[in-house]
């Protein structure tokens, strides 16, 4: 039996140095708008918001 995911690779951009720190994944039904995380930035050395991209 075919297994299908919804699963969608996302990238978390901090919002203050605008690096890419971190991927994951996401479920589009669970989650359709764009994710705000509060991640360590190790650019920033702090936790920043991390915004998703594509
Ligand atoms: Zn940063």
């Amino acid at each position: 039996m075919a297994v299908k995911t919804a699963r969608t690779k996302i990238t978390f951009e901090c919002t203050e140095c605008k690096n890419r720190n971190y991927n994951s994944f996401k479920n589009k039904k669970n989650d359709p708008d764009r994710l705000n995380i509060n991640k360590y930035c190790p650019f920033c050395k702090k936790h920043t918001t991390h915004k998703e991209t594509k």
